[in-house]
């Protein structure tokens, strides 16, 4: 129902976009100025070695480690394009044409995959909106979601490695939407399961995304440890939605 509502504020121009909905004009390239490079974090990646590394068991810690050693990258290939603003709660709407391949934006661990849509409107509940969705544990330590698929690649299972940029499903439009998009949420990893409403997202994504697209280097792992210094980790929605 309200997956796609923006707010009319300062975003007119995306407005426009987004109810172009599914297969609708393809997005401009975003014309973010060109930030400076994030101060020098090019710490080498000792993840990039199958199964090596991070493996089934992350390191306990809920926070994320402070380095960010993992290089991001925009999830979708092709064109999309998002606003500034989602309703209710910090995410993101990539809209995109229905499937275009949506591919991790780190290397990291499958947490959850859902394959089956079990949304409904009447019941709209709040663990089930996402659709055909996918989380992942990046290898620096935050929960990267995306969810609305049309169809999860057949490798995509809880425990799998993953690499930035590696597709893992088809961009599509199960559960709470109405166009095809991604939903895209960045949290803590908190629970790592069942956490859906942490799951979904509680930063902004989009100047994480802006720096992804411009094949820039940005971590969103120091602002989801400050995060959650100040919110913990909610052990149950606080808002639904
Ligand atoms: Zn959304």
């Amino acid at each position: 129902m309200s997956a796609l509502r923006v707010s009319l504020a300062g975003v007119a121009l995306l407005v426009g976009l987004g109810a172009a909905g599914c297969g609708g004009d393809p997005a401009p390239a975003t014309q973010a100025p060109v930030a400076q490079e994030s101060q020098g974090r090019q710490v080498p990646d000792a993840s990039s070695s199958p199964g090596a590394a991070a493996g089934l068991t992350p390191s306990g810690a809920a926070s994320a480690a402070p380095g960010g050693t993992t290089k991001h990258v925009f999830p979708l290939q092709g064109k999309g394009s998002y606003s500034h603003d989602h309703h209710d709660y910090p995410a993101s709407d990539i809209i995109a044409n229905c499937g275009l391949n949506a591919l991790s934006p780190v290397n990291g661990t499958v947490l959850e995959v859902t394959r089956v849509d079990t949304w409904t409107a009447k019941v709209n509940e709040g663990s089930s909106r996402g659709g055909l969705s996918v989380s992942i544990l990046g290898d620096d330590g935050a929960r990267y979601y995306m969810s609305h698929f049309s169809s999860i690649n057949n490798a995509i299972e809880a425990g799998v490695r993953v690499e930035a940029g590696q597709p893992v499903a088809k961009v599509g439009r199960t559960g709470d939407a109405s166009a095809c998009h991604i939903h895209f949420g960045l949290s803590p990893a908190c629970q790592k399961t069942g956490d859906w409403w942490t799951r979904r997202g509680v930063i902004w994504p989009w100047s994480y995304l802006d720096a992804w697209k411009a094949d820039q280097e940005k971590s969103p792992v120091a602002e989801l440890n400050a995060w959650e210094q100040q919110h913990g980790c909610p052990a149950k929605a606080t808002a639904d939605p």
